[in-house]
């Protein structure tokens, strides 16, 4: 069958009234609220509850919580964390209970975000926090040590303060 096409007027062969219907959609876009984002400058601000990074906390007292028992290591799925445990060295002051790691270490290139090292945590030592745009020169950078970590997690109040009454038991015994 043959296929009939409609003569092409003059302002239609110069594409003129295609070009005025685009230019129509621009205009009606140059007075909409802007969608975009000056990223950098702007970030999201994320719900509460947000599971971004996971960083380390020290209690209120400013003793790191993690004591190296190592389950979140053994539960993160991509295998980002890793742990240098204290050894045989004890703090005098609180006997062999205070296990702060020697190094703890997490891979932010390769966490996912997933939070089981938060559900797995027996004392409350590490938080996924709000923090979802990390960003680093090199893949060194990216992994992020203890003392990095400690310093993005701040101070979690601790209403169990068990370190003070562990601390309060080596004094009377008097070890500290
Ligand atoms: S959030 Fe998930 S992936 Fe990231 S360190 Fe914790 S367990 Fe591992
Ligand atoms: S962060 Fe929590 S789960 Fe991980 S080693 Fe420290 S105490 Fe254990």
């Amino acid at each position: 069958m043959k296929v009939q096409r409609k003569t092409l007027s003059l302002a239609e062969k110069l594409y003129l009234p295609a070009i005025f219907k685009g230019l129509k959609i621009t205009l009606r876009h140059m007075f909409k609220k802007k969608a975009t984002m000056q990223y950098p400058e702007e970030h999201w601000v994320v719900p509460e509850g947000y599971r971004g990074a996971p960083y380390l906390v020290r209690d209120q007292h400013g003793r790191t919580k993690c004591v190296s028992c190592q389950l979140c290591e053994f539960v993160c799925p991509p295998k980002a964390i890793k742990i240098t445990p204290p050894g045989p060295q004890v703090n005098p002051n609180v006997g062999n209970v205070e296990k702060e790691p020697k190094e703890f270490e997490i891979d932010m290139l390769r966490c996912i975000f997933c939070g089981y090292c938060q559900e797995v945590c027996p004392e409350e030592a590490i938080f996924l926090m709000q923090d979802y745009s990390l960003t680093g020169e090199s893949r060194k950078e990216m992994v992020y040590d203890k003392e990095k970590l400690l310093a993005l997690g701040g101070v979690h109040n601790d209403p169990i303060e068990k370190w003070k009454r562990k601390e309060m038991e080596a004094r009377e015994q008097g070890v500290g």
